[in-house]
């Protein structure tokens, strides 16, 4: 796929998610860093006329901004998930050559999605079917909207107050990179595919003339 029809995916998932109400934000091609301008760099423009702001008050889910950012460069998608009243349940597959806790290698347990199993199992509960993407990683990001009334933010594995290995969260104030967008499986294969090679060093190349039109669309980008 070249540089153009992954462009043009990325577009297409951009806007597909903004399309279910969940604002959305350029993250650096490649990468899963804000292509947002910080607060050091702050033209004081556009979304930042009345103060700097955070990428969270500026993804959209406006069409004309999306298609005009997307237009420029191969960004991949940020979710600003805790806007969208998601939180996103992320399991990974472990790294080649890490070995489980023993408390999961004990039960066969090798992957994020077998651990939540198992604590939902322990709870007496099943997981419930959502919205599930497959992530090009090999991992599976569970989209679930945010229970009323808790402001959750989010968690790594199982330090503090994390759900396990191999599962991480997404909720307020965190960045969620979108893996692909679709119904069709077809489709999320192929989006998967364009995912896998917008990440490679080749596509992370953008002219910083691309990079800067892009940014303009979301109030201007990094400098
Ligand atoms: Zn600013």
């Amino acid at each position: 796929m070249n540089t153009e029809t992954t462009r043009e995916a990325l577009l297409q998932a951009a806007l597909d998610t903004a399309g279910r109400g969940w604002p959305v934000f350029p993250l650096r091609a490649g990468s899963k860093l804000p292509a947002l301008h910080g607060a050091g760099g702050c033209p004081a423009s556009g979304d930042c006329v009345g103060g700097h702001q955070g990428w969270e008050p500026r993804a959209s889910t406006d069409p004309d901004r999306i298609r005009q950012a997307w237009r420029r460069a191969p960004f991949n998608i940020g979710l600003a998930t805790g806007p969208a009243g998601l939180v996103v349940v992320d399991l990974d597959s472990p790294k080649p050559g890490a070995a489980p806790p023993p408390q999961w290698a004990r039960l066969d347990i090798t992957c994020g999605a077998d651990v939540l199993a198992a604590i939902a199992e322990q709870a007496r509960e099943t997981v419930p079917a959502t919205w599930t993407v497959a992530t090009p990683t090999g991992g599976r990001h569970l989209y679930f909207t945010a229970p009323a009334g808790a402001e959750l933010r989010n968690t790594q594995g199982d330090k503090g107050r994390g759900l396990g290995w191999l599962i991480d969260t997404r909720a307020h104030g965190v960045v969620a990179a979108v893996a692909v967008s679709s119904r069709v499986r077809v489709l999320i294969e192929a989006l998967s595919a364009a995912m896998r090679r917008a990440r490679s060093s080749t596509l992370c190349v953008s002219s910083p003339d691309a990079v800067d039109a892009a940014g303009a669309a979301f109030g201007g980008l990094r400098r």
